[in-house]
């Protein structure tokens, strides 16, 4: 059953550095108004970079 007003939406991660979009995941629009910046690991950057969400 699907919640009324649902606020997850999907959102992609990508990487700040070499601006690969390594990550899916989603987010709480209620939670998280403004755009999520997260410390992941970056496959083409082999170390761990700051990941900004992207449309
Ligand atoms: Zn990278």
């Amino acid at each position: 059953m699907a919640k009324k007003g649902e606020a997850r939406v999907i959102i992609h991660l990508a990487c700040s550095e070499c601006k690969e979009r390594t990550y899916t995941t989603t987010k709480n629009k209620k939670n998280d108004p403004q755009r999520l910046e997260l410390k992941k690991y970056c496959p083409r950057d082999r170390r761990h970079t700051v990941h900004r969400e992207v449309k």
